[in-house]
């Protein structure tokens, strides 16, 4: 597979209130024509930045439509002409992810991207002639390795991973919701596309949370699948390996036939300018450098 169908942007949010009464110091700059990314150590005057290059880059400034305008639009475009397709968002708590997928509910820029997902699936669906779609949604959480349908009739019950030898692995039980249908479609150009929307956990290191117990046990289930995701996605920008580790965890089975082949992948890695979060900023950019 080519690198191309694996896209890396990163998002920086502004500074919030706490942060700036702390009077935190701004650690991230980037060059948007150049794609490229700096970090500099607080602290360490003589040490130059360290310099990565992504897909895209949005500063503080720049509003959540521009983003799904340059690089998420394309991908959510192919699911509507049959290519599979993930976004998810990787960081911090606090770093945007929910800011950056659900978004303001308002009409405004910072829309989230779900909802524009949603509204530009339906848009193409009306301008579209000669097709007809069948449009089904589902929701689910994938929590300590365990999976709920959020849609379900009981959102309690655990879910199984199965697989199937035409259908792929799927969730069996997991409620399928047709969000808008019109007559079934002619059997002879059947055309399928999946997009899949993920938000995250925090990838935050347990090691600072100084979790113990059950939030331990919690932060360790997520360090895995996050690992297992950026091990996947490496190991297919990486075009060499062989083996693709898909099996480590539920949540990169549950996306396999949509990482990797014929479809395409954005990562939106989100990042806290401030000097304070300095090692967890430069870690999420590690990983996502990974995925490039
Ligand atoms: P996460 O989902 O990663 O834990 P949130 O999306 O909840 O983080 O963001 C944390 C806070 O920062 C929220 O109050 C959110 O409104 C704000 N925020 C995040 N990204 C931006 C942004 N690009 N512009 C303005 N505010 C933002």
């Amino acid at each position: 597979m080519g690198s191309e169908s694996v896209k890396v942007v990163v998002r920086c949010r502004p500074l919030n209130d706490r942060e700036k009464a702390l009077g935190s110091n701004t650690v991230l700059s980037i060059d948007p024509h150049r794609c490229q990314c700096f970090i500099e150590k607080p602290g360490a005057v003589d040490e130059p930045p360290k310099q990565f290059t992504f897909d895209g880059t949005y500063f503080i400034d720049q509003t959540t439509e521009q983003m799904y305008n340059e690089i998420a639009y394309p991908l959510v475009e192919g699911v509507t002409e049959g290519y599979n397709g993930t976004i998810f968002a990787y960081g911090q708590t606090g770093s945007g992810k929910s800011f950056t997928m659900q978004g303001v509910s308002d009409p405004t820029a910072q829309r989230g991207v779900i909802p524009r997902a949603f509204e530009h699936i339906f848009e193409s669906i009306q301008c579209a002639e000669n097709t007809k779609f069948l449009v089904r949604a589902s929701y689910l959480e994938i929590y300590n390795e365990e999976i709920r349908d959020l849609l379900g009739n009981d959102t309690k019950h655990r879910l199984e991973l199965k697989e199937h030898p035409e259908r792929g692995v799927y969730v069996r039980d997991l409620s399928m919701h047709t969000v808008h249908s019109v007559d079934a479609e002619g059997q002879d150009h059947l055309r399928a596309g999946k997009l899949n929307l993920v938000d995250l956990a925090g990838s935050e290191r347990q090691s600072k949370t100084g979790a113990t117990g059950e939030r331990l046990r919690e932060a360790t289930k997520i360090n895995l699948s996050l690992s297992a995701l950026g091990n996947v996605i490496s190991a297919l920008v990486d075009g060499r390996s062989k083996h693709v580790p898909y099996r480590d965890s539920k949540l990169t089975r549950l996306l396999q036939d949509s990482l990797g082949g014929n479809t395409r992948t954005l990562m939106i890695a989100c990042l806290s300018p401030s000097d304070n979060n300095y090692e967890e900023t430069l870690s999420t950019l590690r990983y996502a450098n990974r995925a490039k």
